[in-house]
């Protein structure tokens, strides 16, 4: 009886240690941002890995960085480099 009692107790605190394993699976996740075709009327077009794609501004050849590929950054990038290319239509930017 007393054998069974504390083979429970142990099995119990095994369990215990369970959650602290749980740290191994904060893995990290990257995401990363394709071009859009529609990111031509900010002025930008893409180089680099298909795969992760780097934004490449059509007016300067700058480059950004795979992080920027959203539509607010290009957005922001265009008004505050190129503020006077801000309202070309997308047609302008096509036959760069
Ligand atoms: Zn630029």
């Amino acid at each position: 009886m007393d054998k069974f009692l504390r083979r429970k107790d142990s099995s119990s605190r095994t369990d215990d240690e369970e959650p602290s394993t749980s740290a191994t699976q904060n893995l990290k996740k990257v995401v990363k941002r394709k071009y859009d075709e529609d990111y031509i009327k900010y002025g930008f077009s893409w180089c680099g890995d298909e795969t992760a794609p780097r934004p490449q501004c059509i007016i300067c050849d700058d480059q950004l960085s795979n992080e920027s590929m959203v539509p607010s950054k290009l957005k922001r990038y265009l008004y505050s480099s190129h503020p006077s290319y801000a309202n070309k239509e997308k047609q302008y930017f096509k036959r760069c």
